[in-house]
């Protein structure tokens, strides 16, 4: 595995720790919850529990997230039927996704530091591109040349096709 970018890489220390830290969308005092208010960009496929939605700006087909369909944020506050469910909806994910061919591995994600409403990545790592293992692979994602919007959905639209396959 490799950084994206040319060595030397000086290391740094991290900023001051900002605390309280500041609300994220759809938590108390932040902006309202982009999912639970629709202003999320449209999904690409849904069953009673999960949506599932194409990235906007990014470098890798297949790239897909899932959302609760419910608002709650973690795991720590998952209602008992999404955490029933959560493991049949990420195998049923990453089988699509490995379906679409060219695959090396489908990274799972869950950050939540930009939103409150649960929310989870796929990110499929590229056959071969061993550089972009491990951690490395949302670092290249996010260094990487972006492909059309367009494009981004209409492979979300083919994972979601071989989710019901
Ligand atoms: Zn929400």
């Amino acid at each position: 595995m490799a950084m994206p970018y040319s060595e030397p890489l000086v290391p740094r220390a991290p900023g001051e720790r900002e605390i309280p830290e500041p609300p994220r969308r759809g938590e108390p005092g932040g902006e309202p919850c982009g999912l639970c208010g629709g202003a999320a960009v449209s999904a690409v496929w849904q069953d009673d529990l999960w949506t599932l939605h194409p990235p906007v700006g990014g470098s890798l087909p297949g790239t897909v997230w899932v959302a609760s369909r419910e608002h709650f944020d973690s795991f720590a506050d998952m209602p008992p039927a999404y955490a029933a469910d959560f493991g049949r909806m990420v195998g049923r994910v990453e089988r699509a996704i490995l379906a679409q061919g060219n695959v090396g591995r489908v990274h799972l994600y869950r950050w939540g530091d930009g939103g409150a409403h649960f929310h989870v990545w796929f990110i499929p790592r590229p056959l071969g591109m061993l550089d972009a293992r491990w951690m490395y692979l949302p670092i290249w994602e996010d260094v990487l040349p972006n492909v059309p919007d367009a494009d981004l959905e209409a492979a979300a639209k083919k994972v979601a096709a071989a989710l019901d396959a």
